[in-house]
């Protein structure tokens, strides 16, 4: 598992980015984006964003485009 940011709520705050100890969180196009293969799954993330968009998923390579 790893931590994953909807894009559709993400405002784009970087509060996710600087909490996440293992700097797993960038942002790309004024939304957060997490790098799976950093993430540790501590939550730190969840706990910050107050727009409720980080929520935790399987690790797949397959990346399906969604929304
Ligand atoms: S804390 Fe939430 S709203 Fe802010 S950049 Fe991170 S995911 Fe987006
Ligand atoms: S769960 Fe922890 S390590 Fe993973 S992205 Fe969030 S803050 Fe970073």
């Amino acid at each position: 598992m790893s931590a994953y940011i909807l894009e559709k709520l993400c405002r784009g705050c970087q509060r996710c980015v600087h909490a996440c100890p293992q700097n797993a969180i960038q942002m790309l196009s004024h939304m957060a984006i997490v790098n799976p293969r950093l993430c540790i799954e501590c939550e730190e993330c969840m706990e910050v964003c107050m727009q409720g968009a980080i929520t935790f998923r399987e690790n797949r390579e397959e990346v399906s485009t969604h929304g």
